[in-house]
C-alpha cells in the first residue's frame, strides 16, 4: 500500500508535471485513478487467459450508462478504506478526489444504465460478459435550467482524458460505408467484479480516419480539405443521440450502428480464427445478446461476413447466425419500434441490404413452409412500406427474444408480437430487469449497507441479494426500525445540504422526501404529479388549517432536446416550483425541488434519501423500470400503477406496503376507444383548477406556445394523435387518494418504518445477479470460472 502513495505522486508528475499537492481536484483524481489501474493490470490479463477456450457471452449496446468509476471500482477491489485513509495520510481528501470524476453518460436513461448493472453482476458472479460499444466522444447532454427553461450543453467528459481507459492501437478494425472507411479503434475498460476474481472488458470503439492528413491538399492551401477526411471519421463516434423516444432518421446515428456492430462482429471473427477454423462451432464460444434493436443490423453483417469473407454457405452462415444472437426489446411504445428506411440503408450499406433483401425472402419461404396464408405475409415482412423492421429482424435471425417484466412479455406475446410468437413460440421468454447491489446499496448507501451486515451476521447480501429476507423478522422490532429511520434520516439530511449547495434551495429534512427522478416522457406521467401538487397547493390557499405532513416532491428528468411536450413540461414543473417555494403563506409545507442534470452520480444521492418512490407511468407502457427497484432497495415505498416491474416488486413486498393505483391493463383496454378526458376535466374537483394553470395566465411560457400545446394536447388531441392518451385525467383522482393514503400513513413513524423495512427486505429478485444468472444459463449456456 506504501506504493500507492509513491504511484499517485509518480502518475502526477508524469501527466501533469506537478507535485500531487498542487494538483487540482481532477488532476488528483486522474493520478489516483492511473495509481489504481496499475493495480489492475494484471490481474485483468490473468482474468482473460482462464477464459481461454470456453463459451463466452457478448453485450451489445449502443449505450453503457457507467456513471463514475473510481469508488465502484475500489469498492469492488475492496480497497476503498485503505485509500481513503492514506489520502488523508497526505492531507488529500476522498470525498473532494471523488466528487471530481465526470460520470461517463455514455448513454439515456433505464437502457444504458441496464447495460452497467449488467456488466457489474456478470463480472462478480465469474461469467466472461464482454461490453461492446461506442466510445462517444460527447455523451449526454448537460442539463441547466435558465428561467425554468431546459438548455442543453455539450457533455465534455474526456477533458482531462479517461485514466480507466487503454486504447489498443494494435486491434483497429476497418469499417466500410458506400462513401467512405473509417478505422475503429478499440478503448478497454477493466469491469472488476466484487472480490476481484473476474475482470472483464468493456471494449468501445472510437472512429478515426484511415488517413488522418492530406500533405498535398495542404500544400494547395486547402486547409479545411486537408482534414476534411478526419473530421468526417470522427463524426461518427462524436455524440450520443439524446433521444429514447421517436428515432430520427439520421444517417450518422444509422453510421453508429453499423460502425461498432461490424467492428464488434470482425473482431469475434477475427480471434475465432486464431485457434479454430470450422465455423459451424462460431455458436459454441459465442453467445451475442442484442441490447433492443438498436444492434441489429449485427445479423445481416454476420450473414455478409460470413458468406462474403469466410467462404460459408448462405443456408449454414443462417444457422450460424441465429444460434449466436439474442435479441432483448425493451419497449412498448409503437413509435419507439425501430425502422430504417429502405432508401437509407440501400445509399449507405448496398451490401448490407442486399443481405436484408435475401432474409426476407428466405422468411417468405418458411412462413410458406410454415403454411402461413400468403396474405398475412405483410404481418412478418421485415422489409415494408419501403422501411426495414428492425425487430422483426431481430426476432427472425435469433433463437431468443425476450422482455424485461413478466408483464411486459406477456404484452409482447399475446398483443404487440403476438403473430411471431404463434409462429416461434420457443423464443420468446422473460427476463425481468434487475440492478447492482454494489452500486446502489454498497457503494451509495454505506450507513444502510453496514446496519445490515451487522444485522445479517455477515456481509453475503452483497454478492447474494436474496439473504435480505431473513431481515424480515425485525419487522416489528422497535429498535431496528427506529435504527433503520435514523439513517434514513442522516441521509435525508445529507441529500439536504447537497440540494441547498447545487440547487440553492433550503428544504426540510424532517418533511416527506417524495422522489419521481427519470426521463421525462409524457408516458412516465411527469405531469400528474405535477397537477396534483397544484391540487395540493390550491387546496391549502383555501384551508389554511389543512392537515398535511409537509412535503418536499424532488424531480430529477431531463428531456430528449426535440421533444417539445416534455421540454413544456419540465417548464411548467419549474414554474410551480417557484410559484410554491416562494408563496409565503405555505410556510414550507411544500417544497418543490427540480434538481439538474440527473444523472448516475447524483441518482446515487437522491435513492437513498427517499421516503416515497413515484412509478406512475401509463399502465402497460413503461416497460419494467430499474429505478423502481433502487428505490425499493434503499426501503422506499412505491406509489405507482399496475406496470412493468412495480407489479412484481408489489408482489414481493406486499400490495399493503406500498400505494397502488390507477388504471390497469385491462382497464385501458376497456375504454380505450370510447375514452373522453373531458369527463373527468369536469367532474373531479380541482382538476380543472390545475390544469387550467397551463392557460389562466398562472404562468407564462415566454411565448413558446408549450403551454397551451400542452394543453391540448390532453383535452383536445393534435393531428397525429387522440386527447390524453396517457390517461391523466383518468387516472388523477385514484392517484390523489393515494397521496392521502401516503400522508396518512406516514404519521404513524414505526407503521411506516415497517413499510420501508419489508420493502428494502424483498428486494432481493431485483439484484441484477438474478438477472444475469438467468441469462447465463437460459439464454446465453455460459458458465462460471473462478
Ligand atoms: C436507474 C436510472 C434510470 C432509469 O430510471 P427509470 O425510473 O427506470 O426510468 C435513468 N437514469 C439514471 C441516471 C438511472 O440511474
Amino acid at each position: 500500500m506504501k506504493q500507492i502513495i509513491e504511484r499517485i505522486k509518480t502518475h502526477a508528475l508524469l501527466n501533469f508535471g506537478k507535485q500531487i499537492e498542487s494538483c487540482t481536484e481532477k488532476e488528483k483524481y486522474v493520478a489516483l485513478s492511473k495509481a489504481i489501474m496499475e493495480e489492475v493490470v494484471l490481474d485483468w490479463e490473468d482474468s482473460k487467459n482462464k477464459f481461454e477456450g470456453k463459451k463466452k457471452a457478448y453485450y451489445l449496446s449502443a449505450e453503457f450508462l457507467m456513471g463514475r468509476a473510481l469508488s465502484n471500482n475500489l469498492i469492488n477491489l475492496n480497497e476503498k478504506e485503505k485509500v481513503e485513509d492514506i489520502l488523508s495520510e497526505i492531507g488529500l481528501s476522498y470525498n473532494d478526489i471523488e466528487e471530481a470524476e465526470e460520470d461517463a453518460g455514455l448513454g439515456n436513461g433505464g437502457l444504458g444504465r441496464l447495460a452497467a448493472c449488467f456488466l457489474d453482476s456478470a463480472a462478480t458472479l465469474d461469467y466472461s460478459l464482454t461490453g461492446y460499444g461506442i466510445r462517444y466522444e460527447f455523451g449526454i447532454f448537460k442539463q441547466k435550467f435558465i428561467n425554468g427553461f431546459q438548455v442543453e450543453e455539450a457533455d465534455n467528459w474526456l477533458e482531462y482524458g479517461d485514466p480507466w481507459s487503454i486504447r489498443k492501437n494494435s486491434e483497429k478494425i476497418v469499417v466500410s460505408f458506400s462513401d467512405q472507411d473509417v478505422v475503429a479503434v478499440p478503448y478497454d475498460t477493466p469491469i472488476i467484479g466484487y472480490g476481484k476474481n473476474t475482470i472483464n472488458t468493456l471494449r468501445l470503439w472510437k472512429s478515426e480516419p484511415i488517413n488522418v492528413f492530406d500533405f498535398e491538399k495542404f500544400n494547395d492551401q486547402k486547409y479545411d480539405l486537408s482534414v476534411k477526411e478526419k473530421n468526417n471519421a470522427e463524426n461518427i463516434s462524436k455524440v450520443l443521440y439524446p433521444n429514447d423516444s421517436n428515432e430520427e432518421g439520421k444517417i450518422l446515428r444509422l453510421k453508429q450502428q453499423y460502425f461498432f456492430v461490424s467492428a464488434s462482429l470482425q473482431d469475434m471473427i477475427r480471434k475465432f480464427k486464431v485457434n479454430n477454423t470450422d465455423f459451424k462451432k462460431f455458436p459454441d464460444f459465442h453467445a451475442i445478446q442484442l441490447n433492443d434493436t438498436h444492434p441489429a443490423v449485427a445479423i445481416p453483417e454476420m450473414m455478409r461476413l460470413l458468406t462474403e469473407f469466410e467462404g460459408i454457405r448462405w443456408e449454414d452462415a443462417w444457422e450460424i447466425t441465429v444460434n449466436t444472437f439474442a435479441y432483448t426489446n425493451h419497449t412498448l411504445l409503437a413509435e419507439a419500434l425501430e425502422q430504417w428506411p429502405v432508401k437509407l440503408y440501400k445509399k449507405l450499406l448496398p451490401d448490407v441490404y442486399k443481405i436484408i433483401v435475401k432474409i426476407n425472402t428466405q422468411l417468405k419461404s418458411d412462413l410458406k413452409k410454415k403454411k402461413i396464408d400468403k396474405k398475412d405475409f405483410g404481418k412478418f415482412e421485415i422489409i415494408s412500406d419501403k422501411n426495414i423492421k428492425m425487430a422483426f429482424l431481430s426476432i427472425y435471425g435469433s433463437f431468443s427474444t425476450n422482455g424485461v417484466a413478466q408483464l411486459h412479455t406477456d404484452l409482447l406475446i399475446h398483443s404487440e408480437l403476438k403473430d411471431w410468437y404463434d409462429l416461434y413460440p420457443e423464443r420468446f421468454n422473460n427476463k425481468t430487469n434487475g440492478i447492482t447491489q454494489r452500486r446502489w446499496l454498497l457503494q451509495s448507501n454505506p450507513e444502510l449497507s453496514e446496519y445490515i451486515t451487522e444485522l445479517l451476521g455477515s456481509d453475503s447480501w452483497i454478492t447474494s441479494l436474496e439473504k435480505l429476507k431473513e431481515l424480515e423478522k425485525f419487522s416489528d422490532d422497535t429498535k431496528v426500525l427506529t435504527k433503520f429511520m435514523e439513517i434514513k434520516q442522516e441521509k435525508k439530511d445529507q441529500l439536504a445540504k447537497y440540494i441547498k449547495e447545487h440547487e440553492g434551495i433550503d428544504v426540510d429534512p424532517s418533511s416527506i422526501f417524495d422522489i419521481q427522478i427519470k426521463r421525462l416522457h409524457e408516458y412516465k406521467r411527469q405531469i400528474l404529479n405535477a397537477l396534483y401538487i397544484l391540487d395540493l397547493y390550491f387546496r391549502l390557499k383555501e384551508d389554511k388549517n389543512l392537515d398535511i405532513v409537509p412535503r418536499t416532491f424532488i424531480f430529477g428528468a431531463k428531456a430528449a432536446p426535440g421533444y417539445f411536450r416534455a421540454k413544456g413540461i419540465i417548464k411548467f414543473i419549474n414554474d410551480i416550483k417557484e410559484l410554491i417555494n416562494n408563496d409565503e403563506e405555505i410556510d414550507g409545507k411544500i417544497k418543490i425541488v427540480f434538481v439538474e442534470n440527473y444523472r448516475v452520480s447524483y441518482a446515487e444521492k437522491l435513492f437513498p434519501a427517499a421516503d416515497i418512490s413515484q412509478q406512475i407511468s401509463t399502465a402497460g407502457k413503461e416497460a419494467s423500470g430499474t429505478g423502481n427497484m433502487k428505490f425499493m432497495l434503499n426501503g422506499a415505498p412505491t406509489i405507482g400503477t399496475f406496470d412493468g416491474a412495480n407489479v412484481e416488486i408489489v408482489e414481493e413486498a406486499g400490495e399493503e406496503n406500498n400505494f397502488i393505483f390507477g388504471l390497469r391493463v385491462e382497464d385501458i383496454e376497456e375504454i380505450e376507444d370510447s375514452y373522453n378526458p373531458n369527463t373527468e376535466y369536469n367532474k373531479i374537483k380541482g382538476l380543472k383548477r390545475a390544469l387550467d394553470t397551463l392557460v389562466d395566465g398562472t404562468f407564462d411560457d415566454g411565448e413558446t406556445g408549450m403551454y397551451k400545446e400542452l394543453y391540448d394536447s390532453i383535452l383536445k388531441g393534435a393531428s397525429w394523435h387522440k386527447s390524453d392518451v396517457y390517461y391523466v385525467m383518468k387516472d388523477f383522482d385514484s392517484y390523489r387518494d393515494a397521496q392521502q393514503k401516503v400522508n396518512d400513513e406516514f404519521k404513524n413513524k414505526l407503521g411506516w418504518a415497517k413499510k420501508c423495512w419489508i420493502n428494502m427486505a424483498n428486494a432481493g429478485k431485483f439484484s441484477s445477479d438474478r438477472t444475469i444468472e438467468q441469462y447465463s444459463k437460459e439464454i446465453w449456456k455460459i458458465e462460471k470460472n473462478k
